[in-house]
């Protein structure tokens, strides 16, 4: 599998003013969403229905904005030791609803994993979520997606591999851009805000992928020291 984004050192720019002006546009967006939510009350039926597209279109900006502002947020400040498989079992507990909504069943390989990260393990999760998420939209219902974990000497393999779509070779290239999406409601920063979260932990992210048959995402992260470890 090759490393994915070739245009990774493009982003730190670009990412660090979208997160400044998403910061921005946080503010009046709250404010935006409490008066729609004060609007129900007493709405027509029309009304409730202009309502409720606004809120959706407001909950869409907001993910948009979120995503955006996590990718400047200084991703070391809550690092501590953690095991790997604590991490997984908590998105997993996450993912299962999404997955049972989708139809695809959702496999977890994980047993006797003992390794422990030095990491964020909220933003860890957030990555799984993210890589998660991304495997069952590209998936049919009755399609499988499968988590695992692995031990290598040093690092921890987290793999979620897909039976969806696949993605093409001209898409593969296009990964590392801001805004690349291929979805109709994508942001196209779900794997950017991965990446650099990964990044952050001294790992790498890794793609590979054939057309027709399905994908596969691995997270390579470093594992704790044991001798620095409490
Ligand atoms: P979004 O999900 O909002 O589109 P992402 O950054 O998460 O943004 O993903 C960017 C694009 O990468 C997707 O729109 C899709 O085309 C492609 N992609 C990511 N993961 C997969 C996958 N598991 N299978 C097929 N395509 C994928
Ligand atoms: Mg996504």
């Amino acid at each position: 599998a090759e490393e994915i984004f070739r245009y990774s050192d493009k982003l730190s720019g670009v990412g660090q003013l979208a997160a400044g002006i998403a910061h921005e546009i946080r503010n009046p967006l709250t404010a935006i969403q409490g008066f729609c939510r004060l609007l129900e009350e007493g709405a027509t039926p029309t009304q409730s229905r202009y309502l409720k597209i606004m809120k959706d279109e407001l909950a869409r900006i907001d993910l948009i904005v979120g995503e955006m502002m996590a990718l400047a947020k200084p991703a070391d400040a809550f690092f501590r030791i953690y095991a790997v498989q604590d991490i997984v079992r908590d998105v997993v507990a996450l993912m299962n609803a999404e997955a049972l909504l989708h139809g695809v069943e959702l496999h977890v390989q994980c047993d006797s994993v003992p390794a422990r990260l030095h990491c964020d393990p909220n933003q860890l999760k957030q990555v799984l979520v993210n890589i998660i998420k991304n495997a069952l939209e590209a998936t049919k219902e009755g399609g499988q997606v499968r988590l695992g974990v692995d031990e290598r000497e040093d690092v921890v393999e987290i793999s979620v591999e897909d039976t969806g779509e696949g993605i093409p070779e001209e898409h593969l290239e296009q990964l590392g851009t801001p805004f690349f999406t291929t979805k109709e409601r994508g942001t196209g920063l779900g794997l950017l805000v991965s990446r650099r979260i990964v990044q952050a932990h001294g790992g790498s992210l890794h793609i590979d992928s054939v057309i027709g048959q399905g994908t596969t995402v691995l997270v390579r992260l470093p594992k704790a020291d044991e001798k620095t470890s409490p």
